[in-house]
Formats: C-alpha cells, sequence, structure tokens
C-alpha cells in the first residue's frame, strides 16, 4: 500500500463566536474531506512541544517520526536547504531579514517596507570578507534571505539579533557575525537601490536582522529509515527544506507559492500523479496557516473549502492509504501556533463511526488521541494489511 500524506499548516482552530462558536473548519463545506473521514478512521493528534508553542519545523520532524530532541537542527537550516544552498556538515545557517534601522540601530521596519528587490544589495555583500568563516548570502523570497557561515569550529549558538520590536535597538550576535552585520551595515548604508528607495519615499533596507541560528549535520534518511522511495509537494521553503534534508526528492509544481492563491489543482494532480512512482508522498499545503496568523479566519474557512473542492481526483485511488492532518493548529483570535490537538483522518484500511472531519467529530475517532511522534508507526502498522 502506498501512501500520501496531507498536511494542511495551521487546519485546526479554536471554536470562534463570529462563527457561531464553531472553528474554521467546522463551518467549512467539506464533503470531500468528510467523505473520507466517513470511511475511513479518524482520531485526534498531540502536537510535540519543544517550548511552549508548537512550531512547524519541530512538529514536521515528529510527524514523520524523528524525534526532535534528537534531529532538530534549527530553523536556518531547513531555510537553506529550502532555497537549494548544499549545506555541509558544521555549516551554520540563520534566516535573513532585510530589514529598516535608524542612526542608533533601532529597528523601524523589520522588512525595509517589504522589498523584493534584494539581489543588487545582496551582490554587493558578497564582497564582504570575515577572517575565520566564509559567508555566503542567498535571497529567498521577497525581503528574506539566509546566510550561512562556513569555517572551521564555528559555533551554532547565535543568539538572534532581531529584537522583534519595531523602536528596539537590534541585539549584539556572535563575535564574527556582528563584525559582518556592521560591515554589512555599512556597505548597505551606502548602496545606490538604497539611496534610490529613500529619495523615492521608501524605506531602505539598511541592516540584515538574523534569527534561528542552527548548525547542519547529516539527518538519517527517511527512505532508509522506512524502505520506501518518497517525494514532497509544496510551496513554502521551509517544507522543501525538511523534506530535502529527510532525504525526500522534491516535485516542482506550477504555480505552488505556499500563499493563499497556490496552485492547489496542480499540487494534487501531481500527488496523483507521483503515486505511480513514489511509495510515500508528503503533500504540504500552507495558507490555511498564514490566514490564521493574520486573524483571517473567514479566509481559513474559505481556503479549506477550496481545498476540499480540489481533492476530487483522489477519491478514487486505491491502494492508497490518504493521511489528512496538520503539522499544529493555528488559532486565528490568538494569531499564533496553539496547543490544541489535531484531527487526522485515514482513509484506505478500516472505518470507524465518524461521520464528518472536524476537530469535534475526529475526538470520537477509533484512532483516540495519539503523539505525533507516534503517527508514522502507526501509519506503518495500517499499511502492512
Ligand atoms: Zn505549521
Amino acid at each position: 500500500m502506498k501512501i500520501l500524506l496531507i498536511i494542511i499548516d495551521g487546519l485546526s482552530d479554536r471554536p470562534i463566536p463570529q462563527l457561531g462558536n464553531k472553528t474554521p473548519l467546522e463551518v467549512a463545506k467539506t464533503p470531500k474531506l468528510d467523505f473520507l473521514a466517513k470511511r475511513g478512521i479518524c482520531g485526534l493528534i498531540e502536537p510535540y512541544l519543544m517550548n511552549e508553542r508548537p512550531k512547524s519545523d519541530i512538529c514536521h520532524l515528529a510527524l514523520f517520526g524523528y524525534d526532535p530532541k534528537i534531529y532538530y537542527l534549527g530553523r536556518g537550516p531547513y531555510e537553506a536547504a529550502g532555497i537549494g544552498i548544499k549545506l555541509r556538515e558544521g555549516d551554520v545557517a540563520l534566516r535573513v531579514n532585510f530589514a529598516t534601522v535608524d542612526e542608533n540601530l533601532k529597528v523601524i521596519d523589520r522588512r525595509a517596507g517589504r522589498i523584493e528587490k534584494t539581489q543588487p544589495l545582496i551582490k554587493a555583500l558578497s564582497r564582504v570578507k570575515i577572517k575565520g568563516a566564509n559567508l555566503l548570502l542567498k535571497k529567498s523570497y521577497g525581503h528574506r534571505a539566509v546566510l550561512v557561515l562556513r569555517g572551521k569550529n564555528i559555533s551554532p549558538t547565535i543568539p538572534d539579533n532581531d529584537p522583534q520590536k519595531v523602536g528596539e535597538r537590534v541585539r549584539k550576535t556572535a563575535k564574527i557575525l556582528d563584525e559582518f552585520l556592521d560591515k554589512a551595515h555599512q556597505i548597505l548604508e551606502n548602496h545606490p537601490l538604497n539611496k534610490k528607495r529613500i529619495k523615492n519615499g521608501l524605506l531602505p533596507a539598511n541592516y540584515l536582522l538574523v534569527r534561528g541560528a542552527g548548525q547542519f549535520r547529516e539527518t538519517p534518511s527517511f527512505n532508509k529509515r522506512y524502505g520506501f522511495s518518497s517525494c514532497c509537494i509544496a510551496g513554502g521553503g521551509l517544507y522543501k527544506g525538511i523534506a530535502k534534508i529527510l532525504g525526500m526528492d522534491l516535485i516542482k509544481v506550477e504555480g505552488a507559492t505556499g500563499f493563499a492563491n497556490t496552485n492547489l489543482k496542480g499540487k494534487i494532480l501531481s500527488a496523483k500523479d507521483a503515486l505511480k512512482k513514489y511509495d510515500f508522498i508528503f503533500l504540504h499545503i500552507k495558507a490555511a496557516d498564514s490566514l490564521a496568523e493574520d486573524g483571517n479566519f473567514r479566509g481559513k474557512r474559505d481556503f479549506i473549502e477550496k481545498i476540499d473542492k480540489n481533492l476530487k481526483p483522489l477519491l478514487s485511488l486505491k491502494n492508497v492509504l490518504i493521511i489528512v492532518t496538520a503539522d499544529h493548529s493555528t488559532c486565528s483570535l490568538l494569531k499564533r501556533h496553539c496547543r490544541e490537538p489535531i484531527p487526522i483522518l485515514i482513509y484506505g484500511n478500516g472505518q470507524d463511526l465518524v461521520k464528518e472531519f472536524s476537530e469535534k467529530a475526529c475526538k470520537k475517532g477509533r484512532l483516540g488521541k495519539i503523539k505525533q511522534l507516534d503517527l508514522t508507526p502507526r501509519i506503518l502498522k495500517l499499511t502492512s494489511l
């Protein structure tokens, strides 16, 4: 039996008064998800917690059966792998925001007016040399980039310099990195692109805010661990990066953006097609999480309905275990990830009394409540009929 794992990021939520005390998933019209839930088995998953709140990268590792306490690398390496950087053992990778600071290094905008065109800035910064490390800065989407420090004995314990708040001064990081960030600041301040931005009334991208430092080391391959061939279909860089580091193949889908405008139809058809070649397909759909983080619970409901509308090609699959769940819940009213248990449906082997796919309905499912780290072993049991 093959496996199609569909992760709808941040799918579950708390009841919302404006939706009649229901969650976006409960109010969304989802006949196809209900079809799968009704003919499958359901339950709830407890998200893996390393800190107070669940995080996407950590929860993904857990749901692939990798204990984050052993295997978690930090956010930086996954982001780096997601934009195609080939990391080497010992590299330290960080997420970067092009940001705007004032003359006292107080943050004015953490995203430099959401600047898009950062290539000329990155090119200028690539000439900076620092003793003790080679630096690689690569553009991600929008105002984002990834920085890799490569050298002997680079410590991964680099605190974030991003104060996360406007009006606060940027923080110190580590010696090598501070030296680079100072030089980068000087170059960015004097860069013609920034002078032009100021002239046009735009915020200059004159500082690099860094966070999420992590050191790369090999992670045991997913395929070897489970004896699968596997692939990932995702729009968001982080998810591609996690899959890449676990050794999954990446399948590119035109128009898969990781945003609400993503090409859902294309992603789902590609997943169906990939089943011909692979044993395990990881299909990631991002925007339910981002919409909830913006507090847009109606948008989240609509997006869930849009996903449902596109599921038709999957309903006729044979000999495939289809799993639909999330990495964690995202509470629209809190605008952040939250610890609420996550509904799950598994279609293709067995049935219980659950009639629809929702947080409340799945509570009564036969799977009961399982820990995220126990999900993959559970799935494997279901595939060996
Ligand atoms: Zn997530």
